[in-house]
């Protein structure tokens, strides 16, 4: 692997926002900062197309990203109501989230795969406090002690606050070409991080815009939810499996820095993954019957486990679910236990 964002990569070592880069003679970056998270920001795409701009992702939804992204757009001499449509790489809100705005400004439409679609449109829906409440029984029935799982999802107000975004106008399913005249933009459906992620493929150039499926440093957060997804960790591996042999020129990811040898990053994703399976595996022979959520506690962190508490243990949490899923359905692990959920190491 190559280092191609410099400057990013410069910015990330000194913990301050990248500048905004021409990439192309139609093409920039414009970092949108994502406030107190450790990723710090979301790079966002803007191509020149006749009579505009049309974007990739727009950011975390704040006073701060909006002012940086009309700021960034202004940088290259547009203004956000030049904005002609806006592709959406997946729905988590440091890409959807400022999607609303930016359409409301500029009339632009929004483009998303339709499994991500479908989830934007039953949340915007939903009633905040049911939604709390599935959370919680997801979470107990990981194996969380009630009063963990109320303290860690917290209030709806917190929940709807990321959850109601732009629903799209339009979709995009594998293989279709963005409407983005002078470009061949293809999108690549890679299910994984969200069911409608997608990834987009420049013909023309052959930069490959990853999103958040191939990022150069952290591998995405890949986990179940309380809607239900049988298996993302299998999607995510297959999706992986899938972009490896592409003969990208350079990888644009949507967080980090760009960078070349996308095969290279894929095969340490996949492996990092199986070393976490295995990781998985040993914890459920030493402390057969486990829950999820008693498993997270027996595998490595970033942190000590006991600091981890709310979001971040759900992410935990729900990431050792993930890895469950995919022992079980490779047949390494059973479930056992009737009324609380436990896991032990299949009979072989
Ligand atoms: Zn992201």
């Amino acid at each position: 692997m190559a280092i191609t964002g410099t400057a990013q990569h410069q910015a990330w070592r000194h913990k301050t926002l990248p500048p905004v880069e021409q990439l192309r003679p139609d093409l920039w970056s414009i970092p949108v900062p994502i406030p107190h998270n450790p990723l710090r920001y979301v790079s966002v795409h803007a191509f020149a197309v006749p009579g505009g701009i049309s974007l990739l992702d727009t950011g975390w939804e704040s006073e701060e990203g909006w002012a940086a992204l009309t700021g960034g757009l202004a940088a290259i001499g547009a203004d956000v109501t030049d904005v002609r449509g806006v592709l959406i790489t997946h729905l988590h809100f440091d890409h959807l989230g400022l999607a609303a705005r930016v359409r409301k400004a500029s009339g632009a439409w929004v483009a998303m795969h339709p499994a991500d679609a479908e989830l934007v449109v039953s949340w915007n829906a939903r009633d905040g406090a049911a939604a709390v409440a599935a959370e919680i029984e997801f979470l107990v029935g990981l194996g969380a002690h009630r009063a963990d799982a109320v303290a860690d999802v917290g209030p709806p107000e917190a929940m709807e606050r990321f959850t109601r975004m732009a629903a799209p106008d339009r979709l995009l399913a594998d293989g279709d070409l963005a409407d983005l005249p002078g470009w061949a933009l293809r999108a690549v459906h890679t299910p994984g991080h969200t069911p409608g992620h997608l990834c987009f493929t420049e013909e023309r150039t052959g930069l490959f815009f990853s999103g958040d499926h191939v990022l150069p440093r952290i591998s995405p957060h890949i986990s179940t939810r309380a809607e239900g997804d049988d298996d993302p960790l299998r999607a995510f591996l297959s999706s992986l499996a899938a972009v490896r042999g592409r003969p990208a020129t350079e990888v644009l990811p949507a967080h980090e820095w760009r960078f070349t040898g996308l095969a290279e990053r894929v095969d340490e994703l996949t492996d990092h993954h199986e070393q976490r399976l295995a990781e998985l595996l040993a914890a459920i022979h030493a402390h057969p019957h486990s829950t999820p959520w008693d498993l997270a506690a027996h595998l490595t962190w970033s942190r000590p486990w006991s600091s981890y508490e709310r979001r971040m243990r759900i992410f935990a949490v729900t990431e050792t679910d993930a890895h469950l899923r995919l022992l079980a359905s490779r047949g390494l692990v059973v479930p056992s236990g009737t009324t609380v959920p436990t896991w032990t190491a299949a009979v072989r």
